[in-house]
């Protein structure tokens, strides 16, 4: 039986409101790529009272059906970190300092030139959790992380409450145990992207019509990203997603993909090719990207990051009057960049990004967010895209630099 699951977030700065809470849909996010739904999101400030009557309330509900509460916040040394205090309270145990963690901490005094002694208890009192309960290593920050037993099946897992640390124990550390805990053996999920769609417009296009025949007996969900909609389709009935994604590719079949940034990756290094960039608008985000993944350097040469006329026209060779004459922004001078760029590096493939990321220098020819991305491919050919993407500056740069990722991966493809 799936457990009932509830997500709550500790912190003062949180219900006040100068600090958001974005474990929490990460954590739902993580769980509907493993099978799970969240039940319920809760927000709590530092108030061991108020933390102690929730926990009761999930303990009380443990006693009808499997209960998964996860908890982040509240395991620091600062005196408005009540997690630890709260959960033996509930218990009715009593604590111990981890080993493992007890040496991480002197190590790390150590390494700063400190001893053992000079370690504050405040601090110490992060490598304490409940006895036997089952721990969760921290592999970036100090305070452990631990699992309790809320009732037959049921389960309080308590996590630091800063991003980093707790998304690494949640992946290294909880999935694995709550892959024991909850197994979904027959469970299979296929994911999907589709490139420059809305939400809304998928749900239309696709979930309403498809609703019937495809989603008594599968679930989906969207998560939006810049430029591209990811998909996720889960069912026990494995023909059923095959027919899903099938009819998925032959509803969208220019605008679908896999993960891009994994693929190009992959097929870059397994065909043994190359690719180099020039980029504008973007100022080397493309270039940050390709070389993201470890191994990059056997397929990515470098880049030109020609911002100004006069970097594009020295580097890249392009003369100055095409530029003035079409405008840096232009189909001409995105296929000039990138067939500089290719007789300078000679990769097989070539990215070249110009575009306007704004809030300034739109016109009504040229809007905000007009991005041209000329792409050379191995054979020798030579295209050039042109886009008008939506958001803020961020957002138009974070998408023409994944868009010219897919435009990659379509050439891999087709
Ligand atoms: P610390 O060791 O820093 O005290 P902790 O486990 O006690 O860790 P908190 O003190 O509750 O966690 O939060 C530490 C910082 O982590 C907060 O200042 C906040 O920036 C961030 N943080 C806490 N909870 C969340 C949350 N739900 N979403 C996003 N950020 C959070």
């Amino acid at each position: 039986m799936s457990p009932y699951i509830v997500i709550l977030s500790t912190g003062s700065e949180l219900t006040a409101g100068r600090s958001l809470d974005t474990n929490s849909g990460w954590i739902a996010n993580q769980l509907f790529e493993l099978g799970w739904k969240v039940k319920k999101f809760i927000t709590l400030p530092d108030d061991p009272k108020l933390i102690l009557s929730e926990l009761q309330s999930l303990q009380t509900l443990a006693k009808e059906r499997p209960v998964l509460a996860i908890m982040t916040g509240g395991l620091g040394p600062t005196e408005d970190d009540y997690t630890l205090e709260t959960v033996l309270t509930l218990t009715g145990k009593t604590s111990y300092s981890v080993e493992k963690a007890k040496l991480r901490l002197t190590k790390i005094y150590e390494a700063r030139g400190k001893e053992y002694k000079d370690i504050l208890p405040n601090v110490f009192r992060q490598t304490f959790v409940p006895e036997g309960c089952k721990t969760l290593d921290n592999s970036v920050g100090i305070a452990v992380g631990f699992i309790e037993s809320l009732g037959d099946h049921s389960y309080l897992v308590c996590m630091p409450g800063v991003p980093s640390e707790m998304t690494e124990m949640f992946k290294r550390r909880l999935v694995p145990e709550l892959k024991k805990f909850y197994p979904r053996e027959n469970l299979v999920q296929k994911t999907k992207w589709l490139w420059n769609i809305g939400e809304s417009l998928f749900q239309n296009d696709f979930i309403e019509p498809n609703r019937i025949e495809f989603f008594s007996e599968a679930e989906w969900g969207v998560t939006a990203n810049r430029g591209y909609i990811k998909c996720i389709f889960q069912s026990t009935n494995e023909p059923l997603l095959s027919t899903i994604i099938q009819r998925l590719e032959e509803t969208y079949p220019k605008i679908i993909s896999d993960d891009v940034f994994q693929f190009v990756h992959e097929r870059l290094l397994k065909d043994k090719l190359t690719i180099s960039v020039a980029e504008s608008c973007t100022g080397g985000l493309l270039g940050k990207k390709l070389t993201e993944q470890p191994g990059s350097s056997s397929y990515f040469i470098g880049g030109f990051l020609t911002y100004s006329n006069e970097m594009k026209s020295s580097l890249l060779g392009i003369p100055m009057e095409w530029i003035t004459t079409h405008g840096a922004v232009s189909e001409q001078v995105a296929k000039a960049m990138v067939e500089g760029l290719c007789q300078k590096t000679e990769t097989d493939f070539g990215i070249s990004i110009t575009g306007i990321a704004g809030p300034e220098g739109g016109s009504p020819q040229k809007p905000v967010g007009t991005v041209c991305i000329g792409l050379r491919e191995p054979n020798g050919n030579v295209s050039v895209h042109r886009y008008i993407f939506p958001g803020n500056r961020e957002s138009i740069r974070e998408n023409a630099s994944n868009t010219a990722l897919f435009l990659v991966y379509q050439s891999f493809k087709h």
